[in-house]
Order: structure tokens, then sequence, then C-alpha cells
């Protein structure tokens, strides 16, 4: 599911309709993880399909491609997302997947679990060639909306930029990025690019407060301030209380844990961004009572944390804290998540 109607996008959202007006034909929107940058580009899709906006521009929310498009069905909207986020975003992507791999050669396949993919492969450009070489089913615009560009390999960025070199009438192409820099210089100089700023803390933190979240200041923190990744790492990723009981116990043993034990406490198939976070708020709390003589998120194994606090090298804890927020922020990578978990216990022992 995609998040709507979030207060903070509200002030970004007037440039959007007179790109549209003026005949621009590709809109590249990026910005931090987590601000909303998705749903920014479905209120414009559904903004620019929609029969009779309203006067700011906006979708009016009843006519019969407003229906369509809320219910993720109109023939003039497509999506281009790796697999792996299709199958989070939209209901309909898992049949899809479940069709095209029962298509698959078995030869290929067999033996190994489908693991859905991270990248935007070229054959999903290729097919908008199909979508975009009729004319638009409902009579309007048509909108290809694509996130995140950065995930798309070279071929897939080339096969996209012929669409934008020559685009096709009435249509609009969103595009949404985590890493502009890591767009294809030529992509983002055929889009017109709209920045969205990192959201004002205080309507933040009212919003997580509404969704419910403990500490939306802890968690926001932990975030870099994106309110979406800060209400997904709070709620979405809940870790296991034995999972949570295992990994304390290692932590626990401070500079006496060794290696066998690290091999021996991590599970097989650990939870990598809900242990990192974990261990995220373990430092934390480490480098606080240095610097403070307090702990915050684990009050109840304070005499755990002072203990471990005095014997903590201060250059060790920065490293083990870097470590840390790499590999937060590189969990959308295929690693073996054990392996990371280990790793990190391993940098850990190296901080006392
Ligand atoms: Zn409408």
């Amino acid at each position: 599911m995609i998040a709507r109607r979030l207060p903070w996008l509200a002030p970004i959202w007037p440039l959007l309709p007179p790109l549209a007006a003026r005949g621009v034909h590709a809109v590249l929107l990026h910005g931090l993880r987590g601000i909303g940058k998705k749903s920014l580009a479905l209120d414009l899709a559904e903004a620019l399909l929609c029969s009779s906006p309203q006067p700011d521009g906006r979708s009016c929310g009843h006519c019969e491609e407003c229906r369509l498009a809320a219910a993720g069905s109109h023939p003039d909207l497509r999506w281009v997302l790796p697999q792996a986020l299709a199958e989070r975003l939209l209901p309909q992507a898992q049949d899809d997947e479940q069709a095209a791999s029962e298509a698959a050669d078995p030869a290929e396949t067999e033996g190994k679990a489908p693991r859905a993919s991270r990248e935007i492969r070229v054959d999903q450009v290729r097919a908008l060639s199909g979508f975009l070489g009729i004319a638009a089913y409902r009579g309007g615009r048509r909108v290809v909306l694509l996130a995140p560009a950065e995930s798309m390999n070279a071929i897939a960025a080339n096969t996209l930029l012929k669409m934008l070199e020559e685009p096709p009438p009435a249509t609009m192409f969103v595009l949404v990025s985590d890493a502009l820099d890591e767009v294809l210089p030529t992509i983002r100089s055929r889009c017109v690019l709209v920045q969205v700023p990192v959201p004002d803390a205080g309507q933040c933190l009212a919003w997580l407060t509404e969704q419910g979240v403990a500490d939306p200041a802890a968690a926001l923190a932990l975030a870099s301030g994106a309110p979406l990744a800060a209400l997904a790492d709070a709620t979405e990723e809940a870790i296991a209380p034995e999972v949570s009981a295992a990994l304390y116990r290692l932590l626990e043993r401070g500079g006496a844990l060794t290696a066998a034990q690290v091999v021996a406490g991590v599970g097989r198939d650990p939870p990598v961004p809900a242990c990192v976070r974990l261990m995220q708020c373990w430092a934390f709390d480490l480098m606080q009572y240095r610097a403070r003589g307090s702990v915050r998120y684990h009050p109840q194994r304070a005499a755990s944390i002072r203990q471990l606090a005095a014997s903590a090298r201060a250059e060790g804890l920065w490293r083990w804290s870097e470590a840390l927020n790499g590999a937060s922020a590189a969990r959308e990578h295929p690693l073996n998540p054990r392996l990371v978990i280990e790793s990190l216990l391993a940098g850990y022992i190296d901080v006392f």
C-alpha cells in the first residue's frame, strides 16, 4: 500500500500541476527515502487522469477516472517497479509474478526459491512500448510511474531514455528517486527535477503519534527524519522476543563475547533491519551513558549498559555505530542476513 494524504507534502503539491500545463512530459521527484515521493507521484498521476480536477489541480476523487485509478485498475496508468517493491505496494503484483514464474523454464528455476528482483529489468521497460504504442484507452492522458529510477540497470535506463527522447503524445512519465546521483545523467537531463524536501519535524512527530508510534522522536531520529521510514521501522519490522533476547545475551557479554558465541547465538535467518535497529539503540545507549550518564532505550538493562560503557573505547564505539548506520542504509541489498549480523557483532567485540 502507498501511504496517502501525507500532510507534509501539501506545500510541494502546487509546483506539480503547472508542469503538465506547460507541456512537460517527464518529471523526476527526488529526495530522502521514506518521505512520500511515490505518494506524490500517484497524486500527480490521478490529477492528470481525472476528468474534472479541482481548482488546486488535484483529482476530484469521484469521477470514473478517479474510481479506476483508486482501484489500481486505470488502463492508462502504468507502474514500473522492481518486483520486490511491487509485491509490497501493489496487491495484484504477487499474482503477476506467480504467473510469470509458472511460465518460466523449469530448468532455470528448479531447486531455487524464486526471489523477487530488486532491479527494474529491461523487459519491464520494453513492455512500456506496447502500452505507449496505442492510443490511450480512455481518450485522455497516459501516465507512467517509475520508482526508484536508480534501480534501472544501464540497459533498462537506455531503453527508457529512447522513450523520453521521443515522447509519445499526451503521456507523462513520473520518475521517483531516493539517490539522484545514481540516476543516469542523460535520464536526469530529460526530466524536470523536483526536489521533495525533508519534512518539518514537528509535523512528522504529530503524524507518527497519530499512527500509534510509541516513541516518535526516537523513531524519526533513527530514520534520519523520514517519517514513512520511521513508521515502517516502528511497526512492520518488529522483532520476535526470542530473537531479541538472544541478541541481548550476546551484547551483554561485551568484550568477553567470542566469535564462537556469535556463530552459536545468531539464528539461521535473522531479520536484518530489526536486529540492526536494536543494535543502533544499544550503541546509542552506550554513547549516551558515557556522555551523560543516562540510558534512553534500555532502562531495564541500565546496569549492563553502565558496566559496558566503562570498558568501551570511544573510537571503537564510533566505528561500530558507523558500521550499523551503513548496514541500516544498505538493508535493501540481497546479502546473506546471517553474515551481516555476525559481521556486525564481530565489530562489536572490537569496541572493547
Ligand atoms: Zn476525478
